[in-house]
Protein backbone atom coordinates (compact mmCIF):
# COMPACT_ATOMS: atom_id res chain seq x y z
CA UNK A 1 0.00 0.00 0.00
CA UNK A 2 2.29 2.93 1.27
CA UNK A 3 4.93 1.58 -1.93
CA UNK A 4 1.87 2.69 -4.71
CA UNK A 5 1.09 5.66 -2.77
CA UNK A 6 4.67 6.53 -3.18
CA UNK A 7 4.92 5.75 -6.96
CA UNK A 8 1.86 7.25 -7.92
CA UNK A 9 2.27 10.75 -5.92
CA UNK A 10 3.24 13.48 -7.76
CA UNK A 11 6.07 15.63 -5.87
CA UNK A 12 4.68 18.16 -3.34
CA UNK A 13 4.22 21.69 -4.83
CA UNK A 14 3.52 24.78 -2.78
CA UNK A 15 0.90 27.13 -3.68
CA UNK A 16 2.26 30.31 -3.70
CA UNK A 17 -1.13 31.92 -5.09
CA UNK A 18 -2.15 31.80 -1.39
CA UNK A 19 0.07 34.90 -0.68
CA UNK A 20 0.04 38.06 -1.54
CA UNK A 21 2.81 38.58 -4.23
CA UNK A 22 4.39 41.45 -7.04
CA UNK A 23 6.49 40.15 -9.51
CA UNK A 24 9.74 41.58 -9.12
CA UNK A 25 12.04 38.50 -9.85
CA UNK A 26 13.54 37.16 -13.28
CA UNK A 27 12.78 33.24 -12.00
CA UNK A 28 13.94 30.36 -12.29
CA UNK A 29 17.32 31.85 -12.30
CA UNK A 30 19.74 29.94 -13.81
CA UNK A 31 22.26 26.77 -12.59
CA UNK A 32 25.33 26.95 -14.37
CA UNK A 33 28.27 24.37 -13.79
CA UNK A 34 31.58 25.97 -12.40
CA UNK A 35 33.97 23.72 -14.25
CA UNK A 36 36.91 26.04 -13.96
CA UNK A 37 36.63 26.17 -10.68
CA UNK A 38 35.98 22.78 -10.01
CA UNK A 39 39.21 21.88 -11.95
CA UNK A 40 41.21 24.26 -9.99
CA UNK A 41 40.10 23.05 -6.58
CA UNK A 42 40.56 19.12 -7.73
CA UNK A 43 37.08 18.69 -5.71
CA UNK A 44 33.49 17.82 -5.97
CA UNK A 45 31.49 18.95 -9.17
CA UNK A 46 30.48 22.64 -8.41
CA UNK A 47 27.46 24.43 -9.72
CA UNK A 48 25.86 28.47 -9.40
CA UNK A 49 22.58 29.07 -8.82
CA UNK A 50 22.39 32.91 -10.37
CA UNK A 51 20.51 34.40 -7.44
CA UNK A 52 23.04 37.69 -8.21
CA UNK A 53 20.65 37.61 -11.47
CA UNK A 54 17.42 38.27 -10.04
CA UNK A 55 17.12 41.29 -12.30
CA UNK A 56 16.24 43.89 -10.14
CA UNK A 57 18.02 47.06 -9.76
CA UNK A 58 21.73 44.25 -10.13
CA UNK A 59 19.99 41.80 -8.42
CA UNK A 60 20.17 39.86 -5.44
CA UNK A 61 18.47 37.58 -2.88
CA UNK A 62 16.24 40.45 -1.15
CA UNK A 63 14.26 40.69 -4.96
CA UNK A 64 13.01 37.25 -3.77
CA UNK A 65 11.77 38.08 -0.37
CA UNK A 66 10.50 41.58 -1.66
CA UNK A 67 8.12 39.75 -3.85
CA UNK A 68 6.06 39.02 -0.95
CA UNK A 69 6.93 41.83 1.39
CA UNK A 70 5.49 44.39 -0.98
CA UNK A 71 3.13 41.84 -2.02
CA UNK A 72 2.27 42.48 1.59
CA UNK A 73 2.53 46.14 1.39
CA UNK A 74 -0.23 46.73 -1.48
CA UNK A 75 -2.65 44.91 0.00
CA UNK A 76 -2.27 46.95 2.62
CA UNK A 77 -2.45 49.96 0.79
CA UNK A 78 1.12 51.52 1.99
CA UNK A 79 2.64 54.32 0.12
CA UNK A 80 5.77 53.80 1.59
CA UNK A 81 8.54 51.06 2.28
CA UNK A 82 10.58 51.72 5.69
CA UNK A 83 13.92 49.47 6.19
CA UNK A 84 16.79 49.35 7.54
CA UNK A 85 20.15 47.63 6.77
CA UNK A 86 23.81 48.55 6.91
CA UNK A 87 25.24 51.44 5.11
CA UNK A 88 26.40 49.24 2.40
CA UNK A 89 23.20 46.91 2.56
CA UNK A 90 22.10 44.99 -0.58
CA UNK A 91 18.49 44.70 0.90
CA UNK A 92 17.99 48.56 1.14
CA UNK A 93 19.23 49.31 -1.94
CA UNK A 94 16.82 46.38 -3.44
CA UNK A 95 13.86 47.46 -1.57
CA UNK A 96 14.83 50.93 -2.39
CA UNK A 97 14.64 50.22 -6.57
CA UNK A 98 11.23 47.68 -5.66
CA UNK A 99 9.50 50.76 -4.47
CA UNK A 100 9.92 52.72 -7.33
CA UNK A 101 8.79 49.98 -9.60
CA UNK A 102 5.40 49.87 -7.84
CA UNK A 103 5.25 53.42 -7.28
CA UNK A 104 6.04 53.59 -3.77
CA UNK A 105 8.57 56.03 -1.38
CA UNK A 106 11.31 54.44 0.92
CA UNK A 107 12.47 55.54 3.52
CA UNK A 108 15.74 53.73 5.25
CA UNK A 109 18.01 53.25 8.18
CA UNK A 110 21.49 52.95 7.46
CA UNK A 111 23.47 51.38 10.56
CA UNK A 112 27.30 52.36 10.62
CA UNK A 113 28.26 48.75 11.60
CA UNK A 114 31.49 48.10 9.33
CA UNK A 115 34.58 50.26 11.53
CA UNK A 116 37.25 52.46 9.95
CA UNK A 117 36.18 52.90 6.54
CA UNK A 118 36.83 56.07 4.67
CA UNK A 119 34.45 58.99 3.83
CA UNK A 120 33.26 57.52 0.35
CA UNK A 121 31.88 54.47 1.90
CA UNK A 122 28.78 56.56 2.78
CA UNK A 123 28.35 57.90 -0.66
CA UNK A 124 29.51 54.86 -3.24
CA UNK A 125 28.42 51.26 -4.03
CA UNK A 126 24.84 50.52 -2.71
CA UNK A 127 24.46 54.07 -1.16
CA UNK A 128 24.79 55.87 -4.52
CA UNK A 129 21.97 53.54 -5.85
CA UNK A 130 19.65 54.12 -2.70
CA UNK A 131 20.73 57.86 -4.00
CA UNK A 132 19.53 57.07 -7.77
CA UNK A 133 16.26 55.58 -7.05
CA UNK A 134 14.94 58.17 -4.82
CA UNK A 135 15.38 56.53 -1.31
CA UNK A 136 15.73 58.91 2.07
CA UNK A 137 17.83 57.87 4.62
CA UNK A 138 19.43 58.65 7.84
CA UNK A 139 22.43 57.31 9.71
CA UNK A 140 22.74 55.16 13.04
CA UNK A 141 26.04 54.16 15.40
CA UNK A 142 26.61 50.87 15.48
CA UNK A 143 25.15 48.83 17.64
CA UNK A 144 21.12 50.01 18.15
CA UNK A 145 18.28 47.37 17.96
CA UNK A 146 17.96 48.71 13.98
CA UNK A 147 14.22 47.27 13.41
CA UNK A 148 13.25 48.82 16.60
CA UNK A 149 14.57 52.28 15.42
CA UNK A 150 13.15 51.44 12.04
CA UNK A 151 9.91 50.51 13.34
CA UNK A 152 9.83 53.93 15.66
CA UNK A 153 10.89 56.04 12.52
CA UNK A 154 7.76 54.38 10.47
CA UNK A 155 5.07 55.43 13.63
CA UNK A 156 6.45 58.92 13.25
CA UNK A 157 5.69 59.29 9.95
CA UNK A 158 2.46 57.58 10.14
CA UNK A 159 1.75 60.08 12.21
CA UNK A 160 2.79 62.43 9.89
CA UNK A 161 0.09 61.30 7.49
CA UNK A 162 2.08 58.78 5.62
CA UNK A 163 1.12 54.91 5.62
CA UNK A 164 4.39 53.10 5.58
CA UNK A 165 5.00 48.98 5.75
CA UNK A 166 7.87 48.41 7.98
CA UNK A 167 9.87 45.43 6.01
CA UNK A 168 12.99 44.35 9.03
CA UNK A 169 16.60 44.40 8.21
CA UNK A 170 17.36 41.98 5.51
CA UNK A 171 13.40 41.56 4.47
CA UNK A 172 13.93 38.33 6.90
CA UNK A 173 10.77 37.40 8.65
CA UNK A 174 8.22 34.40 7.69
CA UNK A 175 6.47 36.50 5.25
CA UNK A 176 10.07 37.70 3.25
CA UNK A 177 11.13 33.72 3.54
CA UNK A 178 8.47 32.48 1.23
CA UNK A 179 10.67 33.68 -1.12
CA UNK A 180 13.47 31.32 -0.27
CA UNK A 181 10.94 28.41 0.14
CA UNK A 182 10.32 29.55 -3.79
CA UNK A 183 14.06 29.37 -4.78
CA UNK A 184 13.78 25.69 -2.98
CA UNK A 185 11.08 24.71 -5.65
CA UNK A 186 12.68 25.57 -8.06
CA UNK A 187 15.91 23.73 -7.51
CA UNK A 188 13.85 20.81 -6.61
CA UNK A 189 12.43 21.28 -10.06
CA UNK A 190 15.38 21.64 -11.59
CA UNK A 191 16.67 18.48 -10.34
CA UNK A 192 13.32 16.60 -11.77
CA UNK A 193 13.46 18.70 -15.27
CA UNK A 194 17.47 17.57 -15.92
CA UNK A 195 18.08 14.63 -13.69
CA UNK A 196 20.69 16.55 -12.33
CA UNK A 197 20.95 16.05 -8.52
CA UNK A 198 22.95 18.16 -5.74
CA UNK A 199 24.14 16.30 -2.62
CA UNK A 200 24.67 19.92 -0.76
CA UNK A 201 23.69 23.65 -1.04
CA UNK A 202 26.20 25.88 0.16
CA UNK A 203 25.31 29.86 0.47
CA UNK A 204 26.40 32.72 2.90
CA UNK A 205 23.86 33.61 5.97
CA UNK A 206 23.54 36.65 7.42
CA UNK A 207 20.08 37.95 8.53
CA UNK A 208 18.83 34.55 7.96
CA UNK A 209 15.62 34.31 5.98
CA UNK A 210 17.02 32.78 2.97
CA UNK A 211 18.76 30.04 5.18
CA UNK A 212 15.28 29.65 6.77
CA UNK A 213 13.22 30.00 3.74
CA UNK A 214 15.17 27.32 1.68
CA UNK A 215 15.59 24.81 4.43
CA UNK A 216 11.23 25.61 5.19
CA UNK A 217 10.73 25.26 1.39
CA UNK A 218 13.01 21.82 0.94
CA UNK A 219 11.04 20.35 4.18
CA UNK A 220 7.39 20.97 2.86
CA UNK A 221 7.88 19.37 -0.10
CA UNK A 222 9.89 16.45 1.60
CA UNK A 223 13.02 16.94 -0.74
CA UNK A 224 16.35 16.52 1.89
CA UNK A 225 19.17 17.96 0.57
CA UNK A 226 21.21 19.31 3.15
CA UNK A 227 21.31 23.52 3.15
CA UNK A 228 25.12 24.34 4.55
CA UNK A 229 25.05 27.69 5.38
CA UNK A 230 28.58 29.99 5.97
CA UNK A 231 27.93 32.95 8.33
CA UNK A 232 29.09 36.10 7.88
CA UNK A 233 28.43 37.72 11.23
CA UNK A 234 27.64 35.46 14.06
CA UNK A 235 29.18 32.52 15.67
CA UNK A 236 27.60 29.31 14.88
CA UNK A 237 25.47 28.77 17.63
CA UNK A 238 23.77 31.99 17.90
CA UNK A 239 23.14 31.77 14.11
CA UNK A 240 22.24 28.25 14.12
CA UNK A 241 19.16 29.16 16.73
CA UNK A 242 18.40 32.40 14.83
CA UNK A 243 17.92 30.21 11.58
CA UNK A 244 15.98 27.50 13.22
CA UNK A 245 13.82 30.22 14.88
CA UNK A 246 12.56 31.84 11.63
CA UNK A 247 12.46 28.69 9.32
CA UNK A 248 10.21 27.38 12.59
CA UNK A 249 7.88 30.35 12.20
CA UNK A 250 7.98 30.06 8.18
CA UNK A 251 6.99 26.38 8.65
CA UNK A 252 3.55 27.24 10.32
CA UNK A 253 3.11 30.05 7.88
CA UNK A 254 3.41 27.74 5.03
CA UNK A 255 1.01 25.00 7.30
CA UNK A 256 4.12 22.47 7.45
CA UNK A 257 5.42 20.44 10.31
CA UNK A 258 8.63 21.82 12.11
CA UNK A 259 12.05 20.57 11.86
CA UNK A 260 14.43 19.76 14.75
CA UNK A 261 17.73 22.31 15.41
CA UNK A 262 19.89 19.48 13.71
CA UNK A 263 18.71 20.62 10.45
CA UNK A 264 20.20 24.24 10.44
CA UNK A 265 23.69 23.56 9.64
CA UNK A 266 25.94 26.55 10.08
CA UNK A 267 30.05 27.16 9.41
CA UNK A 268 31.46 30.26 11.07
CA UNK A 269 34.96 29.85 10.32
CA UNK A 270 34.89 32.60 7.56
CA UNK A 271 33.76 35.59 9.33
CA UNK A 272 36.75 36.81 10.01
CA UNK A 273 37.25 39.65 12.24
CA UNK A 274 33.71 40.28 11.55
CA UNK A 275 30.30 41.60 9.59
CA UNK A 276 31.46 43.59 6.71
CA UNK A 277 35.37 43.44 7.00
CA UNK A 278 37.07 40.78 4.21
CA UNK A 279 39.51 37.75 5.59
CA UNK A 280 42.16 36.98 3.80
CA UNK A 281 39.96 33.97 2.14
CA UNK A 282 37.21 36.35 1.38
CA UNK A 283 39.63 38.35 -1.09
CA UNK A 284 41.05 35.26 -2.67
CA UNK A 285 37.58 33.91 -2.99
CA UNK A 286 36.55 37.39 -5.22
CA UNK A 287 39.73 36.67 -7.10
CA UNK A 288 39.40 32.68 -7.71
CA UNK A 289 35.45 33.23 -9.14
CA UNK A 290 36.03 36.46 -11.29
CA UNK A 291 39.35 34.58 -12.99
CA UNK A 292 37.76 30.93 -13.35
CA UNK A 293 34.63 31.69 -14.01
CA UNK A 294 33.91 35.52 -14.69
CA UNK A 295 31.78 35.81 -11.70
CA UNK A 296 31.56 38.63 -9.17
CA UNK A 297 31.37 38.13 -5.78
CA UNK A 298 30.62 40.88 -3.13
CA UNK A 299 33.02 41.49 0.18
CA UNK A 300 30.72 40.88 2.53
CA UNK A 301 28.41 38.34 1.90
CA UNK A 302 28.82 35.72 -1.24
CA UNK A 303 32.58 35.73 -1.03
CA UNK A 304 32.92 34.46 2.85
CA UNK A 305 30.03 32.09 1.83
CA UNK A 306 32.46 30.91 -1.35
CA UNK A 307 35.41 30.89 1.02
CA UNK A 308 33.57 28.82 2.80
CA UNK A 309 32.40 26.42 -0.09
CA UNK A 310 36.65 26.52 -0.84
CA UNK A 311 37.38 25.98 2.49
CA UNK A 312 35.48 22.69 2.58
CA UNK A 313 36.70 21.44 -0.76
CA UNK A 314 40.29 21.74 0.70
CA UNK A 315 39.28 19.77 4.04
CA UNK A 316 38.20 17.42 2.36
CA UNK A 317 34.44 17.99 3.86
CA UNK A 318 32.79 16.79 0.27
CA UNK A 319 33.31 13.42 -1.40
CA UNK A 320 34.67 13.61 -4.56
CA UNK A 321 31.35 12.41 -6.63
CA UNK A 322 29.26 14.82 -4.73
CA UNK A 323 27.40 17.57 -6.78
CA UNK A 324 27.88 21.08 -4.77
CA UNK A 325 25.35 23.63 -5.68
CA UNK A 326 26.57 27.08 -4.05
CA UNK A 327 24.06 29.69 -4.34
CA UNK A 328 25.23 33.39 -5.33
CA UNK A 329 23.28 35.63 -3.80
CA UNK A 330 24.11 39.14 -5.34
CA UNK A 331 26.31 42.16 -3.99
CA UNK A 332 29.05 42.66 -6.35
CA UNK A 333 27.54 46.42 -6.58
CA UNK A 334 29.75 47.05 -2.91
CA UNK A 335 32.82 45.72 -4.98
CA UNK A 336 33.55 49.65 -5.59
CA UNK A 337 32.66 50.54 -1.63
CA UNK A 338 36.13 48.16 -0.78
CA UNK A 339 38.45 49.39 -3.43
CA UNK A 340 41.68 49.49 -1.95
CA UNK A 341 41.00 46.15 -0.56
CA UNK A 342 40.37 44.95 -4.04
CA UNK A 343 43.48 46.62 -5.38
CA UNK A 344 46.05 45.29 -2.97
CA UNK A 345 44.79 41.79 -3.12
CA UNK A 346 45.83 41.87 -6.99
CA UNK A 347 50.04 42.97 -6.10
C1 LIG B 1 21.52 39.76 2.61
C2 LIG B 1 22.54 39.01 1.86
C3 LIG B 1 22.90 37.68 2.20
C4 LIG B 1 22.38 36.99 3.42
O1 LIG B 1 21.05 36.59 3.32
P1 LIG B 1 20.17 36.54 4.63
O2 LIG B 1 18.83 36.16 4.16
O3 LIG B 1 20.23 37.92 5.22
O4 LIG B 1 20.78 35.54 5.55
C5 LIG B 1 23.81 37.03 1.41
N1 LIG B 1 24.37 37.62 0.34
C6 LIG B 1 24.08 38.88 -0.01
C7 LIG B 1 24.77 39.46 -1.18
C8 LIG B 1 23.15 39.62 0.73
O5 LIG B 1 22.88 40.88 0.38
Amino acid sequence: MAETATLTQAPARIDFGRFPRTNLCHRPTPIEAMPRLTELLGGPRLFIKRDDCTGLATGGNKTRKLEFLVGEAMREKADMLVTQGAVQSNHVRQTAAAACKVGMKCHVLLERRVPGRDASYETTGNVLLDDLFGATHEFRPAGLDMNAEAEAVAEALRAEGHRPYFIPGGGSNPTGALGYANCAQEIAEYTSETGQAFDWLVMATGSTGTQAGLVAGFQTIGHDLPVMGVSVRQPRERQMSAVHGLTQKTLEKLGAEGVPLSRILVDDGYVGEGYGIPAESTMEAIRLLARQEGILLDPVYSAKGMAGLIGMVRQGFFKPTDNVLFLHTGGAVALFAYQDQLIASMT
